[in-house]
């Protein structure tokens, strides 16, 4: 089969490029070469995540990779057939497991039977998606696809400590299109303030801030066993009732706890004042699962470069990729 050649600068320049091409070609059987890996990133080039991911990708379906090692900038990678299995892949740092875990996740729906999955490593890093927002917001639209898929976040793990654990369980699944363009009415805003080793008056301070923009949310403070940590995230959520979103704030040494609140309240405020169904971190997260689904749609208060990123990738490896356009205050990404 002809080899895929892709440019890692490309749009966005990171490393969900590299992702979404490893699983585009677990899935459709398709070699890819890629050259400039996060060329656009301070530290271009492969890390532990991505490393862990190629490692993963590799073993579920038996590839041949040259090129997969630290810091490298290219990579080939000739997929073969996906297999499920008791799997087990460790990032190693505090390098984000939900990453690794969405890039195999649908290749094992493609699989010959069914698989288990354990990642550990980061599980609530800033720059990508927290385990809730996995566990909440993405997995229960692509179950609601068809994907026969479950998710447990065994223990938290932060930068820079990592050490956190996430299971899955997945079985062969056939995903059907999306149809998700109005979000209904409010069902509830809840918060959620994790600690970690980290005084518990953090917490108390990021839910007082919440409470000066929505006056009504449904806050908690959550204690997690000290030796999860140092660590400390805020959670909006926001339950509609076609769809539920959340909106992270990362706690880091020296950041006031109330600019941490205040970034994710900022960020859900944004998205509670649009009419569309999914913020922009589930836009870009959902084209691929659309794809594979062979069509579908959805709207989104915001298109991003890692969407059309993403949207780019999925072009080269199959016929008829979703496309996006303006739509009444946000876009329509439809296939
Ligand atoms: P790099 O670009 O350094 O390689 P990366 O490997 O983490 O970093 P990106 O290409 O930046 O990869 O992709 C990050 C992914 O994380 C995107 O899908 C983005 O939507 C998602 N993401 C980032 N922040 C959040 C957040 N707060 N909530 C949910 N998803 C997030």
């Amino acid at each position: 089969m002809e080899t895929i050649e892709l440019d890692g600068a490309q749009g966005e320049g990171g490393g969900q490029i590299l992702r979404s091409a490893l699983t585009l070609a677990m899935i459709t059987g398709r070699p890819f070469r890629i050259a400039r890996i996060r060329a656009r990133r301070s530290r271009p080039g492969l890390l532990r995540q991505h490393l862990t991911a190629v490692g993963a990708a590799a073993e579920i379906c038996g590839a041949r990779v040259t090129g997969a090692e630290p810091g490298s900038q290219s990579l080939h990678f000739v997929p073969g057939p996906v297999r499920g299995g008791d799997y087990r892949f460790a990032v190693g740092t505090a390098g984000s497991c939900t990453l690794v875990l969405q890039t195999v996740l649908p290749a094992l729906w493609h699989a010959d039977g069914p698989s288990t999955l354990a990642v550990t490593g980061g599980t609530h890093n800033p720059a990508a998606p927290p385990a809730d927002f996995l566990v909440r917001a993405w997995l229960p639209l692509v179950r609601r696809m068809g994907a026969h898929t479950e998710i447990e976040l065994v223990r938290h793990g932060f930068y820079p400590a990592g050490g956190g654990e996430l299971r899955a369980r997945v079985a062969p699944s056939r995903l059907v299109p999306l149809a998700l363009t109005e979000r209904g009415r409010l069902v509830a805003l809840r918060a959620e303030a994790l600690v970690a080793g980290v005084p518990t008056r953090v917490a108390q301070r990021e839910l007082e801030q919440l409470s000066r923009t929505f006056p009504q949310i449904d806050g908690r403070v959550r204690e997690l066993p000290q030796r999860e940590g140092p660590g400390n995230a805020v959670m909006i959520e926001a339950e509609h009732e076609h769809v539920t979103e959340l909106f992270t704030g990362f706690g880091e040494k020296g950041r006031l706890a109330e600019r941490v609140a205040a970034a994710a309240a900022d960020e859900a405020a944004g998205y509670l004042a649009g009419g569309a169904a999914v913020g922009e971190h589930l836009a870009d997260q959902l084209v691929l699962p659309l794809a594979l689904a062979g069509g579908g749609r959805f709207t989104a208060t915001a298109c991003s470069s890692h969407l059309t990123t993403n949207l780019a990738v999925i072009g080269r490896f199959m016929e008829g990729a979703p496309g996006v356009e303006r739509a009444d205050g946000g876009y329509l990404v439809s296939l």
